[in-house]
């Protein structure tokens, strides 16, 4: 609901192609897009393919989930939002995250609770996510690192950053 909010910015028209009927949005995001007169819906539809003529986006075949019926929805731009679950299942048990799966950190640093792993970008973001956060907290991670193994007894690691 927030990407095609944001969209309907720059956008002429939206249309939004869900899986499902129902949306796991919070109301209020929801409500401001069913209020949005850019934003259309289709419900109920599985993406299957993106069509392209003369080498650009020509449309995305969808197929409607009760009819199994497909069909042609024609735009010239897909955009993907496919939901914020970061990507940490592998390190369960191991790496301290939220009820959400966000690695937590030290506020103001990288450091998580494991000496000498740092955890930087959108993995321990769950309020910014943005590509410029994500490279500021990248850069801090490797400074961490570069005292870290300063400080520690390893001798021969180097990092170039
Ligand atoms: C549609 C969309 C539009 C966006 N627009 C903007 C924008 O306009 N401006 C902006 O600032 N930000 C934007 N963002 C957010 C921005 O893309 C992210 O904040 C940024 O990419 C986060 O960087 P990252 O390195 O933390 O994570 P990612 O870029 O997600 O990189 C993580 C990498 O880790 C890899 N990976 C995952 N699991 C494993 C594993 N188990 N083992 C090895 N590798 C793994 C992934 O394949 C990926 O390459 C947008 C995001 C989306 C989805």
């Amino acid at each position: 609901m927030e990407e095609a909010n944001y969209l309907s910015k720059f956008a002429s028209e939206v249309e939004i192609i869900h899986r499902r009927n129902d949306l796991r949005a919070s109301k209020i995001m929801q409500d401001r897009a069913r209020e949005n007169d850019k934003i259309s819906w289709n419900l109920n539809k599985t993406p299957l393919k993106i069509v392209s003529k003369d080498n650009k986006v020509h449309g995305i075949m969808v197929k409607n989930n009760e009819t199994d019926q497909e069909q042609l929805v024609e735009t010239d731009g897909i955009f993907l939002a496919i939901g914020h679950n970061p990507n940490t299942e592998f390190l369960k048990g191991q790496i301290k995250t939220d009820e959400t799966g966000y690695i937590q950190v030290t506020p103001g640093t990288t450091e998580t609770n494991i000496p000498g792993v740092y955890a930087c970008g959108d993995v321990q973001d769950n309020r910014y996510r943005q590509a410029i956060t994500a490279a500021g907290t990248g850069c801090m991670a490797a400074l961490d690192v570069e005292r870290y193994l300063e400080g520690s007894a390893i001798q021969d690691w180097s990092i170039t950053l």
